[in-house]
């Protein structure tokens, strides 16, 4: 529970997922304390605080800051329900609560399976995976009490410390990291974890993003700064190793060039979305894992679209991915 930094914990929050936990951060500032990412709204979630307070001996009255490290259920939400516990304001980067607000509804719903279907799942798989979708509405509380935006540069004493914001994207656009540049310490949410790469996902009829793009510009922004600890959003308290950044950007560039070689033999008949993701994903094993899977593929084909090197047509309500050459 203790972490390398003094009076900051670490709560290991129990998940209904195959990821099974994430890690919430408790700080402690003289009398009154912040809570950082308080997790999905559930009952186990609740009971998990309580005994925590209680073991620590904090009432929810001396919680007067909420931080959310990004808008993903598993980190935010729990905050709506806290909120009204604590009276605490809810902290986040302004895109947090946008794309919350846009995520967490019933019309993101119907996108989600628009984009299941157009990239080519098999229609009942999609809608299985879409009320999987609309299941995790549930375990999130809405926001209804003072917000404050976080920007990128701002300074926040945690435990009596200073912090910088540092703002990221890739896994969450407006993602924040807690840098401590003194300790050469990041509270990251998700932007670096220790075994697994943080998801990136992208739909297709989604604005202008790249987030694959957006991940690696995160990745080199924290590569400069030199980062010795890093308490993340799951997993425990771990130091990078100094091939930590060069492996988790090889690792999406092999991804790369596998999506690059499947679609190169597809040759003129194209393919799909879909049947990209499960030759590169072969372990997919349930509902949950196709999504995954599938989110990350598009972000991968959306960054190979960018730099020109494959096309995405949309037609007959299916994309079709095919090589940028001429046959
Ligand atoms: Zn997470």
């Amino acid at each position: 529970m203790e972490t390398p930094l003094k009076q900051i914990y670490q709560i290991r929050i129990p998940l209904p997922f195959r990821l099974n936990h994430v890690n919430s951060y408790l700080v402690q500032d003289g009398s009154f304390w912040s809570v950082i990412d308080p997790g999905l709204d559930t009952l186990v979630t609740e009971k998990s605080w309580v005994q925590t307070l209680h073991q620590l001996n904090v009432k929810p009255s001396d919680i007067r800051n909420i931080y959310i490290t990004h808008f993903h259920p598993d980190h935010y939400g729990f905050a709506g329900k806290m909120q009204r516990w604590t009276e605490a304001d809810v902290i986040a980067s302004p895109e947090t609560f946008t794309l919350a607000e846009r995520y967490f509804s019933k019309e993101q719903g119907v996108r989600n399976l628009h984009f299941y279907l157009k990239s080519g799942m098999p229609e009942t798989l999609a809608q299985d995976v879409a009320e999987l979708d609309s299941r995790l509405l549930h375990q999130i509380s809405p926001i209804t009490g003072t917000r404050v935006n976080l920007l990128e540069g701002d300074s926040i004493v945690l435990a009596g410390e200073p912090y910088e914001i540092i703002l990221g994207g890739g896994h969450a656009e407006g993602s924040v990291g807690f840098w401590n540049a003194e300790r050469q310490a990041l509270i990251g949410g998700d932007l670096l974890l220790q075994k697994i790469t943080p998801n990136i996902t992208y739909q297709f009829e989604e604005d202008e993003g790249n987030p694959l793009a957006s991940y690696f510009e995160t990745l080199n922004a924290l590569q400069r700064r030199m980062v010795r600890t890093v308490l993340p959003g799951h997993g425990p308290v771990f130091q990078p190793q100094t091939d930590y950044f060069e492996s988790v950007i090889a690792h999406h560039k092999e991804r790369l060039d596998h999506v690059l070689g499947i679609v190169h033999e597809a040759g003129s008949a194209g393919t799909t979305i879909y049947d990209i993701s499960m030759s590169l994903f072969s372990k997919v094993f349930d509902n949950d894992s196709a999504r995954f899977a599938l989110g990350e593929t598009a972000a991968h084909v959306r960054y190979l679209e960018r730099q020109k090197l494959l096309r995405v047509q949309e037609s007959g309500g299916k994309y079709s991915v095919y090589e940028n050459v001429q046959y």
